[in-house]
């Protein structure tokens, strides 16, 4: 194929109307159709990526292999895809402004004024096409994030406009809306859709597709209504009915005919029906579970469940894979004391304690390990999770009272997690933090190694400290095994406790690299011990 083509994906009326749920499920039934296909998300905010940002923000931030701190979005899309996202995939307005403003300092304008429109916009364009260019991809999908008539994403949909002048018959664009259902009249609503595509008609972007999220099903008449007002063909009006769950949403779409109208309209040749036989396998796996486990999620920001988008999905994934429903029980870990975690814990299969960062909450997960250590309940401690269960056996089955974080206490006698003195000057990530995928070699013989099927892994990293090696002999005397190294750091990656039925910590984040296609050992391993509790 010769050039790559482009889909624009913008979102009316209301933010939270899935346009990430809608961009992936659309990539997937072209990528079942035998397309390469990639999406892209741009965010409108200022910050130059969410590494920065508390979760309450934005929910999760999620990592890429090679080390980009990025929306959750780029989550979904590497779960629907199965393929890799990379830093190219998330570009933020801080982002944009950075490299125009590091331009700008190194004279590359020549004394021209620097503008948004067209420096701003030329480099927001630039980054559109930057997948594209790579020559990987028959399409690349960008969703803007925002909704249309925002402000700060003006200069986005400008570069939209722009680059489908620019482009041609080589793009589209997709705008989702909802259509109200109103219950005191029983009636749909189309009139938020026709100011919606009107805001964006001033902007100069004529979608090409309207997809409409809706609680009920859209009428034919409400369709060509919609059509009619929107000038938009009625085939390319797509209804998004609300799904029992987002992995539902490529099945709807494809009865709706998105992608046939998607490709018709790039004239792209429709190739094969899309083939979704794993797909389906993994819905009915979903939908017909022959047991049922429940897993204590322990975490700082429960009440926002974005804040761990990336664990609950892995979860599904592996539930369909040993036909095992989860419910995640949600604890928030600044609830939990030595009074109550009886009652909290107890009628639980499996516990995770969360990644985290600070303080706050901290306690309530080291009580919470103590539990289910010496209850034998299955554990899964993640990047922090792991680091508390570290502290905890330190502090209760070493005796050392103060074993802690340097990251908690700084001044401890026994800082059984801490920064290594030698990592500091070794590798610079951009961020201060390890970043990204690195390598781990798993002990022969080890939970670890039986899990994984293998000794040489790749894991995803977001985390400052690390276990202090300085304690190791002493932790494996009393029975905590280091299974899975970084060797050229010689720094901890897994930690197990043979003794107990299921007591794994890892300093990565697996869930980052569980998608649909491919559940995480960790956790299918996990929920098959949690069902025999
Ligand atoms: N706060 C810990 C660290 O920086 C753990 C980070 C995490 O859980 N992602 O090492």
């Amino acid at each position: 194929m010769n050039n790559c083509k482009y889909i624009f994906v913008t979102g009316g009326v209301t933010s939270s109307l899935g346009k990430g749920i809608v961009a992936a499920s659309l990539a997937k039934l072209l990528q079942a159709r035998g397309f390469n296909v990639t999406i892209q998300k741009l965010d409108p905010y200022i910050n130059i990526d969410p590494g920065t940002l508390n979760p309450y923000e934005h929910g999760e931030c999620y990592v890429t292999d090679d080390g980009a701190e990025t929306d959750l979005d780029l989550g979904h899309y590497e779960r629907f895809l199965g393929t890799p996202t990379s830093q190219a995939n998330n570009v933020t307005t801080g982002r944009i402004y950075q490299n125009v403003i590091n331009k700008e300092r190194k004279g590359d304008y020549l004394g021209k004024t620097v503008q948004v429109v067209p420096h701003i916009t030329d480099e927001i364009k630039r980054n559109i096409q930057l997948l594209g260019k790579t020559g990987n991809y028959d399409i690349v999908i960008t969703e803007i994030g925002g909704t249309v008539g925002d402000i700060e994403s003006l200069p986005f949909i400008e570069a939209v406009r722009q680059l489908s002048w620019d482009l041609g018959n080589d793009c589209i664009s997709v705008h989702l809306t909802l259509v109200p259902y109103l219950s005191a009249s029983g009636e749909l609503k189309t009139k938020p859709t026709q100011h919606s595509v009107k805001t964006l008609l001033e902007y100069g972007v004529q979608p090409d597709i309207l997809v409409c999220r809706t609680e009920h099903t859209l009428p034919k008449d409400l369709k060509e209504k919609i059509a009619r007002f929107c000038n938009v063909d009625l085939e390319a009006v797509v209804e998004a009915i609300d799904a029992t769950t987002i992995y539902e949403v490529p099945i709807l779409m494809k009865s709706e005919y998105l992608d046939k109208v998607v490709l018709k309209k790039l004239n792209l040749p429709t190739k094969n029906e899309p083939d979704l036989e794993e797909w389906n396998k993994f819905l009915y796996g979903l939908k017909n579970p022959n047991k049922k486990v429940k897993i204590g999620l322990i975490g700082k920001y429960v009440e926002l469940k974005d804040a761990y988008k990336s664990i609950s999905e892995a979860l599904i994934h592996a539930s369909s894979s040993v036909l095992t429903e989860v419910e995640v029980v949600w604890i928030h870990s600044e609830q939990l004391n030595e009074n109550n975690i009886a009652e909290h814990l107890k009628n639980l299969n499996g516990v995770i304690v969360a990644p985290g960062f600070g303080t706050r909450g901290i306690d309530g997960k080291l009580i919470a390990i103590k539990y289910v250590r010496e209850n034998n309940i299955p554990f899964l401690g993640i990047c922090l999770g792991m680091q508390c269960a570290v502290i905890e056996f330190a502090r209760n089955v070493l005796k050392w009272e103060d074993a802690n974080s340097i990251e908690m206490n700084g001044s401890t006698k026994h800082p059984v997690i801490s920064i290594m003195k030698d990592q500091k000057n070794i590798e610079n990530y951009g961020g201060t933090m390890r970043l990204g995928s690195y390598p781990c070699e798993i002990k022969e013989g080890s939970l670890a190694q039986k899990i994984y099927s293998n000794t040489q892994i790749n894991e995803r990293h977001r985390h400052r400290y690390e276990l202090n090696n300085d304690f190791i002999e002493k932790f494996n005397k009393k029975g905590l095994v280091n299974s899975g190294m970084y060797a050229k750091e010689n720094l901890v990656e897994i930690i197990e406790l043979p003794k107990h039925p299921w007591f794994v910590g890892v300093q990565f984040h697996p869930e980052y690299k569980s998608n649909v296609a491919n559940p995480h050992p960790l956790f299918i391993s996990f929920i098959q011990a949690a069902a025999k509790v």
